[in-house]
């Protein structure tokens, strides 16, 4: 009985998923492009989607944050130094690019017209595809922060390799972040004080919403120890809702991260009075957000609850 088990909970894991994914593609929600997690997205998405970016930002509006905007790849200079590729190097993804010759170019041109592969032909081109929006702050704030601390708003392109038919685990998607740098005390006091305001706001949408330690897929045999002491530090938690019902494990739509020194070490960030800068995020998952609710509520707004569409203004 025992042994049966798991495949008969991942079977209805992987047909929950399917249902939910076709039901995206069918209602026009999403468009399929051909690539796991990859989607185009439709009016009826992005009208829900700003919507939740909206509620968003107006719940984090106190923090009067410094709006910063950044393009979807980041230096590999600046993306080194987050030290990503230690914790999660099979979600990295870099850019190449063709710098060859005629003669390379035929080559290439060959391979093509065989059928091949010719991405080899080209060449990395010290880019990489932003994972997390926040990393190319760290470096620009690098040196002594005012006494106050710093507040930004952050929203952008993320990639994560990380193919999957489920439609809440996207390759290319967005993360609206509002991060502080400050002391240890203010930037616990960042991830903790919001937690209470994003939980409600996200069940003011119609979500269930648990609060729980988050688990990171930190890689390899390395990766189990950074996960634990994730876990028994208590630096993260995620906002998670069971999109899936009892057939699977509820999903994070949002987190809030302590980073402590991390980035203050690593960017040569101190605060005024000479210490190592603490850091927190706030993160919005907002395709994620946007997907639950169509799971939630049914891939047509105008029939939502009535206190949804107020919380969502729609
Ligand atoms: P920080 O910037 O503090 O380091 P982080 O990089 O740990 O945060 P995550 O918590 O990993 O950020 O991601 C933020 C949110 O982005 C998640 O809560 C989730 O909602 C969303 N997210 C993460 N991965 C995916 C994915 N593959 N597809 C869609 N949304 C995702
Ligand atoms: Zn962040």
């Amino acid at each position: 009985m025992t042994i049966t088990e798991p495949t008969t909970v991942s079977t209805a894991l992987d047909r929950a998923r399917a249902a939910l994914r076709a039901t995206l593609l069918e209602d026009r929600v999403l468009i399929d492009l051909g690539s796991p997690g990859l989607y185009g997205r439709t009016g009826v998405f992005e009208h829900v989607y700003a919507a939740v970016d909206t509620a968003a930002v107006r719940s984090m509006a106190d923090l009067q944050s410094s709006v910063l905007r950044f393009p979807p790849v980041e230096p590999l200079a600046a993306f080194e130094r987050t030290d990503y590729i230690a914790s999660f190097p099979d979600l990295a993804a870099s850019i190449s690019a063709f710098t060859g010759d005629d003669r390379a170019h035929r080559a290439l041109l060959a391979a093509r017209e065989r059928g091949e592969r010719w991405e080899s032909f080209l060449e990395p081109a010290d880019l990489m595809l932003a994972p997390a929006v926040c990393h190319p702050v760290y470096g620009l704030v690098t040196g002594t922060i005012p006494q106050q601390g710093l507040w930004f708003d952050i929203v952008g392109d993320s990639f994560r390799r990380e193919p999957s038919l489920d439609p809440m685990r996207l390759q290319a998607f967005h993360m609206h972040e509002f991060v502080h740098i400050g002391t240890p005390d203010s930037a616990k006091e960042h991830r903790d004080g919001r937690i209470p305001a994003m939980r409600s706001l996200l069940e003011g949408f119609g979500l269930e919403i648990d609060v729980v330690p988050a688990n990171d897929p930190f890689f390899g045999r390395v990766g189990k120890i950074l996960a634990r002491n994730q876990v028994e530090a208590s630096l993260k938690y995620e906002f998670v809702t069971p999109v899936y019902g009892d057939a699977g494990e509820a999903t994070a739509i949002s987190s809030a991260n302590l980073h402590e020194d991390h980035f203050g070490t690593s960017f040569s960030i101190t605060t005024a009075d000479g210490e190592t800068a603490h850091s927190a995020c706030l993160a919005f998952g907002l395709e994620r957000i946007t997907i639950a609710l169509f799971a939630a509520h049914g891939t047509d707004p105008a029939s939502w609850p009535a206190d949804v569409r107020r919380a969502l203004a729609l």
